[in-house]
């Protein structure tokens, strides 16, 4: 496994990323779940602090610390419940934690009002204390830290009701040990708690970003084996097939044919006076027009047609499923195009033709070099009668 990235290092006080970009990430990633759970504590803590006044009438009655409590309760319920609607609409507010502990030290006054109401139950009360910080780290989700704010909040408050109440320094001491052990329990819990969330998401992050990693270099060999492909099958110059390639696909044409009973025709075609353009107007002209033609053959022919460069100036067509008399005009079509589209190269226009030179591709035909020696025989003849004109042989 690689080392983890310095920015998903975790302070491992706050249980927190020190990178702000990581950890604002972090929350947003978390931020569905911790609004869930967040949601399901808020009510469960409404229903406990209701339920608990049923507690409190066999003890005081309908007298007025009753109802000072009773109303105490429902206004912290209330607030729970509109916490839980707001928490509901915008869910970011749950791993930011600053509204959780407001509503939180909000629900503290009610342990402090108990002790002064509750004489009675004045040491249960530090027991539902002891208890409630538990569950405040553990089950409340929150920023840890958030949490240890309040549950400071909750013990001091304490010790100043206890103190205010006569109580000596003796007890106060043995208080804050009690109230200490679930806090300190609490926050090392939650503390851990959060950092293993924490280690998980850097996990997941890592690999995601192996995964992608590994994704965009499988695209890249892809990529680079189509550009190879390309390479090994074309001439680089005119992009047209090679002769590896044109030969292998003449032969699958042929068998193809045979079997068909189709005819084929092969041509082919010479540049006249190539060599002029070359001398009058450079090399660099003679191949942008190399290129023109090019293009011009593999727009005029059809798809199934292989037009391959044959060397210099010269192309072999290959044309499956038509007979010689079709070739013919095909070509002718192809020739006079040809001449009626002059190639513009710095700026003038250089007039183009082409010989061409077709045989018919026969069933015992075996050899696409006697085939060759043909259409060339033909082209030469074509040569010979002056140029730009289709010849058969
Ligand atoms: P014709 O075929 O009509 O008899 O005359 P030609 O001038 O075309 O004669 P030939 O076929 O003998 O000459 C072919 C010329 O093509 C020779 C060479 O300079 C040129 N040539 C061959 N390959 C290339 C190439 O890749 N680029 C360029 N610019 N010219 C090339
Ligand atoms: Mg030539
Ligand atoms: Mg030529």
């Amino acid at each position: 496994m690689e080392k983890i990235g310095p920015q998903f290092r975790i302070n491992p006080w706050r249980g927190e990323f020190d990178d702000a970009a990581t950890e604002r990430a972090f929350r947003q990633y978390s931020e569905a779940q911790m609004a869930r759970a967040l949601r399901r504590a808020v009510l469960v803590w409404a229903v406990l602090v209701v339920l608990f006044g049923v507690l409190d009438y066999p003890k005081l009655g309908w007298s007025a610390e009753f109802q000072l409590l009773f109303g105490w309760r429902l206004a912290t319920a209330a607030l729970l419940v509109f916490f839980y609607w707001q928490i509901l609409r915008k869910p970011a507010l749950a791993p930011a934690g600053y509204a959780a502990t407001a509503v939180e030290i909000f629900g503290c006054f009610l342990f402090f009002l108990l002790y002064f109401i509750r004489h009675d139950m004045v040491t249960w009360v530090i027991g539902v204390i002891a208890i409630s910080l538990l569950a405040l780290f553990m089950y409340i989700p929150n920023r840890v830290y958030l949490s240890l704010l309040t549950a400071g909040f909750l013990i001091v408050g304490m010790m100043f009701c206890v103190a205010i109440n006569g109580f000596g320094v003796e007890t106060l001491i043995g208080l804050a040990f009690i109230l200490m052990l679930p806090t300190v329990v609490g926050f090392f819990t939650a503390l851990r708690w959060q950092v293993a969330q924490r280690q998980h998401y850097a996990l997941l992050m890592q690999v995601m970003t192996v995964n992608s990693d590994l994704q965009s270099e499988v695209r890249r060999r892809e990529a680079l084996e189509v550009e190879l492909k390309r390479q090994a099958t074309t001439d680089p110059l005119t992009g047209l097939f090679n002769r590896r390639q044109y030969e292998m696909l003449f032969q699958r044409e042929r068998e193809r044919c045979n079997r068909l009973h189709q005819q084929m025709s092969l041509c082919i075609m010479d540049l006249d006076h190539f060599k002029r353009i070359n001398d009058e107007y450079g090399h660099d002209a003679g191949d942008a027009v190399l290129r023109h033609v090019a293009q011009q053959l593999s727009c005029s022919l059809r798809h199934s047609d292989v037009v391959g460069r044959f060397g210099g100036e010269e192309f072999v067509l290959v044309l499956p499923d038509t007979g010689l008399e079709q070739a013919v005009a095909v070509l002718n079509r192809l020739r006079e195009d040809l001449v009626a589209t002059p190639v513009p190269v710095n700026g003038t226009l250089l007039p183009v033709s082409a010989t061409f030179g077709i045989t018919e591709v026969r069933e015992d035909d075996t050899e696409l070099e006697a085939i060759l020696k043909r259409a060339d025989r033909a082209l030469y003849e074509g040569k010979g009668a002056g140029r730009n004109r289709v010849m058969t042989a």
